[in-house]
């Protein structure tokens, strides 16, 4: 993606939260006194959210080498995402599909989505892409700049995350479905312009969504979720699109105890998956990516560089962004 137009254990973890708190005064004509009424406070139960599982789940992608198309790391990376997805017992499903990068190179991909109770109506959309940028061309060293990105954070920090989530939900049992999707070849855009070549696996599930005919209430992206000095503010195309979503978002950062990294300021605009899925699929989804103003880039330091590898990513911030994420779909329930 780039920055658009310059572009513990295993008990439940318990958590309360004030939906409705009212205080209705009723003026009586015959004591005088206000009726109060109290509407009970609802209380929230969480599964728990293993950040140290998700931290190791990037260390293992990170493993296989970049996860760039057409590489053996690719292919092992894949393999080893349906593997997981499998092993949770949830439903699984394979979209593999062809594309050519904006320079002619034929490559081949594959979305994968886990579908937690896919019986419901009810349902919401998570993604995240799990491909890795083929040239670290953020680099100044020519040499550094023709190799791929590590993508640890581009890319392992949300897939880490949304397998997680799928081991948490099996476990929590909410009751309203969830998708989660991992969409492919997401980065091998061109440095400027031609948006359209970037997003590609996002961009052919709009157009062919798996399963046919699917619609979700609405929809988050993860991306670049998980390095330490991470700080989200609300993006704009999310802003435009699904301003609701972010309100949801920034609503559950706040009273699951992570507000602290969800900041009020005004986001900037990143042509990013979810504006495919807005457009194309026509699900409102925000994004939750790390942007800054201390950068040109406007993404962190490590964005497109062979920095962008495990010495960035905090298993607390994979804590923070996978807890936000329940405490949405339990809100949502
Ligand atoms: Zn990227």
């Amino acid at each position: 993606m780039f920055v658009s137009y310059k572009k513990t254990n295993r008990h439940l973890m318990k958590n309360t939260i004030l939906l409705l708190s009212l205080l209705l005064f009723f003026g009586c004509k015959e004591n005088k006194k206000p009726q109060v009424i109290h509407v009970e406070k609802k209380k929230i139960h969480l599964p728990t959210f293993d950040k140290d599982r998700a931290y190791e789940m990037v260390k293992q992608q990170l493993a296989f080498g970049s996860r760039v198309p057409n590489s053996p790391a690719h292919k092992s990376a894949m393999q080893w995402i349906l593997d997981r997805a499998r092993s949770t017992g949830l439903k699984v499903i394979k979209q593999p599909f062809e594309a050519k990068r904006f320079d002619g190179v034929a490559m081949t991909g594959a979305n994968i989505m886990i579908q937690y109770k896919p019986q419901l109506k009810k349902r919401i959309l998570l993604l995240t892409h799990w491909d890795c940028r083929y040239t670290s061309d953020q680099e100044k060293d020519p040499e550094k700049k023709k190799l791929p990105v590590p993508g640890a954070d581009d890319g392992a920090s949300g897939t880490a995350i949304l397998l997680e989530l799928a081991r948490a939900l099996k476990a929590g049992q909410p009751p309203i479905g969830v998708d989660l999707l991992f969409v492919d070849l997401e980065d091998q855009g061109a440095a400027s312009g031609n948006e359209e070549s970037w997003c590609l696996g996002s961009q052919y599930w709009a157009k062919n969504k798996i399963p046919k005919g699917y619609q979700a209430q609405f929809g988050i992206l993860l991306d670049m979720v998980g390095s330490k000095n991470a700080l989200f503010t609300k993006e704009k195309f999310s802003e435009r699109y699904a301003a609701f979503v972010n309100n949801r978002i920034w609503g559950a950062a706040k009273r699951s105890g992570n507000g602290q990294y969800f900041l009020s300021g005004e986001g900037r605009s990143v042509l990013d998956d979810h504006v495919f899925i807005n457009l194309y699929a026509r699900i409102p989804t925000a994004d939750i990516i790390y942007t800054t103003s201390s950068t040109s880039s406007g993404f962190g330091s490590h964005w497109h560089t062979q920095g962008d590898d495990i010495q960035v990513i905090s298993a607390d911030k994979l804590g923070v962004v996978g807890k936000t994420l329940l405490q949405v779909i339990y809100e949502a329930q």
